[in-house]
């Protein structure tokens, strides 16, 4: 549904998805595939106009973590490869393959079952296949002791009916963080990931189309991970340090306003708590964005909000729909006027740092509650509230 409302809301910046997603493309170069990673919503930015745009710019593939997810995309008319990250229920077997969709396969007991579910249908199911190189999560364990086990498990999972075995992948743990420690461990990994890979291909006798593993860490430090594909989420949307290393824009502007002002005499106690007393007399703006929006009450007194007029400091605890901050000597912030909770005049790291948190939770947590505006050269072509979706 649209919103009428001008209350809270997320301005996505489809130039800036734009200018990232080819900036990337100039950076990784000729010859690799671009996945572009739209789980949990294009991180809270919308997967089906995120991934609408890359489609319209030629990405490769998109990855999604559930068959939900997934099908979203199809019926909004996306034709691209997707994979699935995460698992999917072999009931579920039937409609990967109605809707064309790439499954990851994690270990010997799910490749048996799809394996059975699509000979069944007599159908074959596109797979990746996913190794455990060190993220301890999902995927075939082969580091160490585990190597010819995993490697047998891999063979024996490319080789099944009803399979193909597109391609491979692993996940870096630590490829964004510094340090020699984590550089080892995240070369190990690649080591480990390149050796399955040779040992496999070298048995069977077929090569994997598509071997992937680079990550927003990774894509940004580690070119040698490269393969034949890289598989970034974060970088695209334009936050983070490496985002920033490597000029990317933030395509998420949060914003409010202000719909009411008052001014109380000094020694008033503002919100659930009284957390904050007022030293003087103080002119104090109300602005409809609480923790139901996505505002995490962590940083109730904390946080500092940009008004046209530069930052306003938030005071006492964030309440569910609303919150506080003052406007003291912010003559020109009038009711109605736009504050930015985070986005280009206020940056998310910083939020994030506050928060004690990474910029991925800051946008996932943007709630369903809050349109997603979308722009293009300023002007806006689409709003989408989804409330009930
Ligand atoms: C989320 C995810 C990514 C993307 O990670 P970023 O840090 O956002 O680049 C890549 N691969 C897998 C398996 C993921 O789960």
């Amino acid at each position: 549904m649209q919103s009428t409302l001008r209350r809270t809301w997320a301005e996505i910046d489809l130039d800036a998805l734009e200018y990232n997603y080819k900036k990337l493309r100039a950076h990784i170069g000729e010859g690799v595939k671009f996945l572009g990673v739209v789980k949990a919503d294009a991180y809270g930015h919308g997967s089906v106009q995120v991934s609408r745009l890359l489609e319209e710019l030629g990405a490769d593939y998109l990855a999604v973590s559930s068959i939900d997810e997934a099908i979203e995309l199809r019926e909004n008319d996306i034709h691209m490869p997707i994979l699935i990250l995460g698992h999917t229920p072999k009931e579920q077997v039937a409609n990967l393959i109605h809707y064309n969709i790439t499954q990851a396969v994690t270990c010997e007991a799910k490749a048996i079952e799809y394996s059975e579910e699509a000979s069944k249908l007599g159908e074959t199911l596109k797979i990746h296949i996913k190794v455990d190189t060190g993220m301890s999560r999902l995927g075939y364990l082969c580091d160490g002791d585990y190597f010819e086990t995993g490697v047998d498990g891999i063979c024996h999972a490319c080789g099944l009916p009803g399979l193909y075995a597109e391609g491979i992948f692993t996940h870096f743990a630590v490829a964004d963080e510094f340090g020699d420690e984590c550089d080892d461990y995240s070369k190990h990994q690649f080591k480990l990931f390149t050796d399955v890979i040779a040992q496999v291909e070298q048995k069977r006798g077929v090569k994997f189309e598509l071997r992937h593993c680079a990550n927003t860490g990774a894509v940004a430090r580690f070119p040698e991970t490269y393969l034949d594909m890289v598989r970034p989420g974060l970088l695209l949307y334009g936050y983070g340090e490496f985002a920033q290393m490597l000029g990317l824009k933030p395509v998420m502007a949060l914003k409010t306003t202000v719909s009411t002002i008052k001014t109380y005499s000094p020694g008033t106690h503002i919100s659930y708590g009284g957390i904050y007393v007022t030293d003087k007399k103080t002119r104090m703006g109300v602005l409809p964005y609480g923790y139901a929006d996505g505002f995490f009450r962590c940083l109730s007194n904390k946080y500092s909000l940009m008004s046209s007029e530069g930052p306003v400091e938030l005071r006492g605890k964030i309440c569910m729909d609303m919150c506080m901050v003052d406007l003291t000597d912010k003559y020109g912030v009038d009711v109605g006027a736009e504050i930015e909770v985070f986005g280009p005049q206020n940056p998310i790291e910083h939020m994030a740092e506050l928060a004690g948190t990474i910029p991925y939770e800051l946008t996932c947590a943007v709630s369903k509650r809050v349109p997603r505006v979308y722009l293009r050269a300023g002007e806006i072509v689409e709003k989408e509230l989804m409330l009930r979706a």
